[in-house]
């Protein structure tokens, strides 16, 4: 039995056909091991593990999570980790749309199942993945608790004015329809970094958070509290994404079912899979896109210019709204790596107040970090997330209240 994983907690985040897993200490932060299942249930899977310094990637037929979660186990096994008797403190799993339901880490049992699955009609491409990998997780490792951990709930106290719809009342309350926002567990991570970095209590910052990666979110948080965030009801609302549209006007939905005769399946798929980035220059990676703009490609100049105007649209809204700003961090992939980006989103506001420094921005480095410059009197930063740690950390917590 292996004691470097005893009071470890297993991270898994199930998506459709992935799943990232990685056992990490929640105290130390130490992280044991970490990998992930790609292609699961299609043609080509693989899984790619790394423990110890090793790093191996395997391909083989991976049928469904189940079979992923026994490979890692095999892993596991093979660097003297058993996973069932090396006394895990939890198994958290991301889960994506807690609904109005969940708002808290929540013990999972048969119940909290069935009402994640209920309200799986909120989220039909996440909460039923989510799913799969918790009854996977519990009948390979039934003996250790599993912990859900939701994307929304960070956002549950928004506003009632930020957080409603303008429709019908009664059919929005009927269907559950408001702004529940997402990635939640990152914006409460990073501006919690974001005070630790500043040194000053969360409670008196006003903060901006721009959550860049292939799905991206900003919000507005006044004193640890969120007040507006641009994801919605699904987490296809707000930014530009990789392959997400973000803001449409509804109407163009009735349009494309009317005219182009599309259903709304193909309408579903269309604005998830093939808009933002990708539908604008055919590629969702924003390293091929600098290549490509770099290279003289008009499209993708184009996309980058969609892309940042949105994010500036948003940035100033919560200027607005928060009225006065104490920073405005980017995370996550392109918002913790893409310099051009950053300087290009808060281009030309010096007389708000921001001025970037471009040596700072420039620096790489995967620690919290300034990129304003000393006059700037409000201060950017790039704050690395850790949404695993986070999760591991809520996890414990919940376990230990047991
Ligand atoms: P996810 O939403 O899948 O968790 P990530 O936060 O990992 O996404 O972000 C992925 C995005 O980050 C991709 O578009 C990728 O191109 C971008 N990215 C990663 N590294 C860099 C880099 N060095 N420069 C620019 N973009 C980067």
């Amino acid at each position: 039995m292996s004691t470097a994983a005893a009071g470890a907690v297993l991270v898994l985040n199930a998506g459709s056909s992935s799943l990232k897993y990685q056992l990490l200490h929640p105290d130390t932060q130490e992280v044991l091991a970490d990998g992930i299942a790609e292609r699961i249930g299609d043609e080509g899977s693989s899984i790619t593990h790394e423990q110890d310094g090793e790093e191996i990637t395997e391909s083989l037929p991976l049928p469904d999570h189940h079979a992923a979660i026994e490979r890692a186990m095999r892993f596991f096994a093979d660097h003297g980790t058993d996973l069932r008797t090396a006394g895990l403190r939890a198994v958290g799993h991301r889960v994506v749309h807690g609904g109005r339901t969940f708002y808290r880490p929540t013990l999972i049992s048969v119940e909290v199942i069935a009402e994640i699955s209920r309200i799986s009609t909120l989220a039909p491409l996440h909460n039923p993945a989510n799913l799969i990998g918790i009854e996977a997780a519990r009948s390979l490792l039934p003996d250790v608790p599993s912990v859900a951990v939701f994307d929304t709930a960070f956002f549950h106290s928004l506003p009632d004015a930020a957080a409603t719809y303008a429709i019908d009342r009664g059919v929005a309350s009927l269907h559950a329809i408001r702004r529940y926002g997402f990635h939640g567990t990152s914006h409460e991570y990073v501006s919690e970094q974001v005070a630790a970095f500043l040194d000053r209590p969360v409670g008196d910052l006003n903060q901006i958070v721009l959550h860049l990666g292939n799905g991206a979110s900003a919000s507005a948080i006044a004193g640890g509290r969120p007040i507006d965030t641009s994801m919605g009801m699904t987490p296809l609302e707000g930014l530009v994404m990789g392959t997400r549209s973000g803001d449409l006007d509804p109407g163009i939905v009735m349009h494309l079912n009317r005219v182009a005769k599309l259903g709304v399946d193909q309408i579903d798929t269309l604005l998830n899979k093939q808009s933002g980035l990708r539908g604008l220059c055919g590629e969702y990676d924003f390293r091929a896109i600098t290549e490509k703009i770099a290279a003289g490609d008009d499209g993708a100049r184009k996309a980058y210019d969609v892309y940042i105007h949105r994010l500036r649209r948003y940035i100033g809204a919560y200027m607005i709204e928060l009225g006065r700003v104490d920073a405005i961090t980017f995370t996550a992939g392109v918002g913790e790596n893409a310099a051009g980006v950053r300087a290009d989103a808060l281009a030309d506001l010096q007389n708000y107040g921001i001025i970037i420094d471009d040596e700072r921005n420039a620096l790489r480095g995967k620690h919290a970090r300034r990129i304003s410059a000393d006059e700037s009197t409000i201060e950017v930063l790039v704050v690395p997330t850790n949404e695993e740690l986070a999760i591991a950390r809520q996890s414990a917590e919940v376990v230990a209240e047991l």
